[in-house]
């Protein structure tokens, strides 16, 4: 059996004598009211389980609602995520398109550098030809063809207006220059600020997505938890089922006891008009027995041994009572592959048979041994041939080695106690149990 569901079953144990006590003519009978008063201490353990499985319930509630709440935020972060890589993308893309005008300014900036290098030649070329008279335009030719002062003046403010013409040319050069270096200064302004822009989306990324992965870790924390309580909610129902079975065995005890002393009041009535009929006629005759059948179909397999107890199941020990990765093997466990009989290790009375979700088919047999109480538990059998309430005999076959419930292959799961059931107090039985 897996250990994880060892942990589990049941932490009821109820008083329990009473199991024999129903077949009272074989060991002393407990009264009705001592069985009514038992009755009523399982009944209020139920309660007490069915009041815990509620508040695990509730934790369970509590905790897939906090689940849902963090994948909420998660969500919410999720969308963050994405709109900060949105930014990011179209940081990085106005960053481009910014890079790209930069270079263009600056080419923009290189033509007119060159433009003013050669206006700048251009005007040298002038300044030579008015001095040299060899320019393109004599400016003095002009001035000297004057027809009279007037004419000169006009010829004069003519020769003025294309020297200023040329210069106003360079001035508007140099104008635009000043212009794109500002623009490029801008410009330059706008890249460190989306690089600033960019770098804070960055770590805003960054950061979310260090939130994600602490929500992640919430998360798996909390499934953690609800998986554990889904064991506990598991485990308390393994609990309701044997105390529901052990309160079941009690009401049987009580009618049998019921019907034992009915049995002996009419009994006692015969007796009583017998030994009138016989006073009055001096005859004698009485007679009574009473016997019980055991039984069943026993199994040939494993050999019936000698002693209190006998091995349940052929097959080999794979895994012995103890500490087993980790945490602790409360039972003994035998594998053997085909249909293999599992038997009773000891005579006793079967007070649980059922199917439990960890366990699989099992059966919890109580035995008295030389006044010694001791339970015994068969555990992931294929199938149970015996049911509550029924006497078994050491050696009979009360059902199929199998791998039902929690089980991985093959195996019988099997657990001694000393005394009556109690959740984790089960003993070795290696050197009780012939194994
Ligand atoms: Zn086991």
């Amino acid at each position: 059996m897996k250990q994880k569901v060892l942990t589990l079953a049941v932490t009821a144990a109820v008083g329990f004598g009473t199991i024999f006590g129903g077949y009272a003519a074989k060991t002393e009978a407990e009264s009705v009211s001592e069985l009514k008063g038992k009755q009523s201490e399982i009944q209020n353990k139920r309660s007490g389980v069915k009041s815990d499985i509620n508040k695990v319930n509730d934790k369970i509630n509590n905790l897939q609602k906090q689940q849902s709440d963090v994948k909420d935020e998660m969500k919410r972060i999720d969308f963050a995520i994405s709109d900060t890589t949105e930014k990011i993308n179209d940081k990085k893309a106005k960053i481009n398109a910014t890079k790209t005008e930069i270079n263009k300014l600056q080419g923009d900036i290189k033509v007119i550098l060159d433009r003013m290098k050669k206006r700048s030649e251009l005007l040298k070329e002038r300044a030579r030809s008015y001095q040299e008279n060899g320019g393109a335009v004599n400016y003095i030719d002009v001035l000297l063809g004057a027809q009279s002062f007037n004419d000169f003046i006009d010829r004069a403010n003519a020769v003025a207006t294309l020297v200023l013409a040329d210069q106003e040319i360079f001035k508007q050069h140099e104008a635009d220059k000043i212009e794109l270096e500002k623009k490029q200064e801008k410009v330059k302004k706008d890249l460190a600020g989306l690089e600033t822009m960019l770098a804070d989306l960055n770590k805003m990324s960054q950061e979310l997505k260090v939130q994600m992965a602490e929500k992640n870790k919430l998360l798996s924390k909390l499934k953690v938890q609800e998986n554990e309580a889904h064991e506990h909610a598991m485990n308390l129902q393994e609990q309701e089922g044997i105390l529901a079975a052990q309160e079941a065995a009690i009401q049987r005890s009580i009618k049998s006891e019921e019907d034992r002393q009915a049995r002996a009041a009419a009994e006692a009535k015969r007796a009583a008009e017998a030994k009138k009929a016989a006073q009055a006629r001096q005859q004698q005759s009485s007679s009574s027995s009473s016997g019980s059948g055991g039984g069943g179909t026993v199994a040939s397999t494993p050999a019936v041994s000698g002693g209190s107890f006998t091995r349940p199941a052929a097959g080999a020990i794979t895994s012995t009572y103890g500490a087993r990765w980790g945490t602790f093997h409360w039972g003994v466990d035998i594998a053997q592959g085909g249909t293999v009989p599992i038997v009773a290790a000891a005579d006793g009375e079967v007070y649980v048979s059922h199917y439990s979700s960890s366990y699989g088919n099992v059966v919890y047999i109580l035995h008295n041994i030389n006044g010694q109480m001791y339970t015994t538990v068969y555990a992931h059998m294929r199938s149970r041939l015996v049911g509550a309430g029924q006497h078994v005999k050491k050696g009979q076959q009360i059902g199929i080695m199998g791998n039902t419930g929690d089980s991985q292959g093959q195996h019988l799961h099997f657990e001694l106690y000393k005394g009556r059931w109690q959740f984790h107090s089960a003993i070795n039985p290696m050197g009780i149990v012939p194994l």
